[in-house]
């Protein structure tokens, strides 16, 4: 199927649930962690050739696998493709860096604008392409061009004006972002870093502890607190199966050991349907479903 110079790259039938923060799932037909630019593209022109879907798993953060898998090639990017560096006011960071590498090499630097995205788990490329953030804030408003690669293995460059970021999306979902470069402003890299430690204390907080199976169920919905709508429509500690709705962080859900996909589906399902019913607002699902 591929040839023989990305052979050593590719494992066949490779299990995604240890990629996802949820830890459910299948197995990917053809998983590949390409660490350069020229092997992302091969790896891309070869599996569209071969008829291939091709999908890129990041963090995992936002990531709901079916118990089928993907029968294709999943792409998790490493290497050179994870990188962050910066010069000057400019921040370059591989699509497959954590995001909270690129967050605290810029606070280093003396760069500021990403100390608010502290806590925000995943990659950076996952955190563009969902255009991720805070209330009122997000990721999108400090890119100043991506570099991604098509489908067909063809690599472009998109500048800011060719760029559309909305809430918690982007005109970026089709394409594998390889790297980003941010516009970010000179500030005191003491202070940075104080702002961001106090941004992460906040966050964790508010959220499960990392090592916990979660995730955020829905995108929160604008002028409407999520946690008030849960608790309006008597779902605040909804479950299905293995999956629970937190009863001490509203819109998380969190799965036990023996949780599968379908749970989850049904889960937000209902919540969506009962929210909608009780106070009229059509949640969105914020989980991508493979
Ligand atoms: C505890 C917790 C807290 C969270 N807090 C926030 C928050 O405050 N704000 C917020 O916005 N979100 C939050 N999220 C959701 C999630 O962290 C973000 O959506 C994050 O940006 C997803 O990044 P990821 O790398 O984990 O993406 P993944 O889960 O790996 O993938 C999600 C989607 O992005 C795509 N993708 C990933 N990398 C690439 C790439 N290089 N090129 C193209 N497509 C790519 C995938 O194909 C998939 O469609 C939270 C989640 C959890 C579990």
């Amino acid at each position: 199927m591929f040839s023989s110079s990305l052979a050593e790259l590719i494992t066949e039938n490779k299990p995604l649930a240890p990629f996802c923060w949820l830890k459910i799932g299948g197995n990917a037909r053809f998983f590949a962690a390409p660490s350069t630019l020229d092997q992302l593209c091969q790896l891309c022109t070869e599996a569209t050739q071969a008829g291939l879907p091709i999908r890129v798993i990041g963090g995992g953060s936002n990531l709901l696998v079916r118990a089928a898998g993907v029968d294709g090639l999943v792409l998790h990017l490493t290497g050179e493709l994870a990188e962050v560096k910066t010069q000057g006011n400019t921040l370059s960071a591989g699509g497959g860096a954590p995001l909270h590498d690129a967050v605290s090499q810029a606070a280093a630097a003396g760069l500021a604008g990403l100390e608010e995205f502290a806590g925000i788990p995943g990659s950076v490329g996952g955190a563009v392409v969902s255009n991720s953030g805070v209330t009122n804030d997000d990721i999108g408003s400090r890119v100043k061009r991506v570099h991604v690669v098509h489908r067909s293995g063809e690599p472009a460059v998109m500048e800011r004006d060719q760029l559309q970021f909305g809430f918690r999306r982007s005109n970026l979902e089709d394409l594998i972002l390889a790297e980003v470069e941010m516009d970010l402003s000179s500030g005191d890299s003491a202070e940075l870093t104080r702002r961001l430690q106090a941004t992460w204390i906040g966050k964790r907080a508010t959220q499960p502890p990392t090592d916990a199976r979660v995730a955020q169920a829905f995108i929160e919905p604008s002028g409407s607190s999520i946690a008030d709508l849960l608790d309006a429509a008597g779902m605040r500690t909804a479950a299905e199966g293995e999956v629970a709705m937190s009863s001490q962080f509203p819109g998380y859900l969190m799965v036990n050991e023996n949780a599968d996909a379908e749970q989850v589906l049904a889960l937000t399902s209902r919540i969506m349907r009962a929210v909608e019913v009780q106070s009229g607002i059509q949640l969105q699902p914020q989980l991508k479903i493979w």
